[in-house]
């Protein structure tokens, strides 16, 4: 059997909220995220949920993490320097 294809339903990036807490004040872990069909992309503070009952049987969820430009050693916790020293502050940055 030849290996299917596969069509992008959604897609969803670890991001942050910069403003968030109760004093909007404090970098908050979200989730940017866009389904197929939405108008637009959106951000959220929740805990993503996928039910294995909305997708048919043969999806697949794959979850990416960045790969450190020094040590080439994937980012495996919310550490702001790799073990190697190199600092991700300004990566993080972009997700402002
Ligand atoms: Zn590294």
């Amino acid at each position: 059997m030849a290996d299917l294809e596969y069509h992008e339903m959604a897609w969803a990036e670890r991001t942050i909220d910069f403003y968030g807490g109760d004093d909007g004040d404090q970098e908050v872990p979200a989730w940017h995220s866009a389904w197929e069909g939405d108008m637009d992309s959106e951000a959220s503070t929740e805990v993503m949920q996928l039910d294995p009952s909305t997708f048919p049987p043969g999806t697949k969820i794959i979850i990416k993490a960045p790969v450190c430009p020094s040590c080439e050693e994937h980012r495996y916790d919310n550490s702001s320097h790799c073990h190697c020293g190199h600092d991700w502050s300004q990566f993080d940055e972009q997700w402002a």
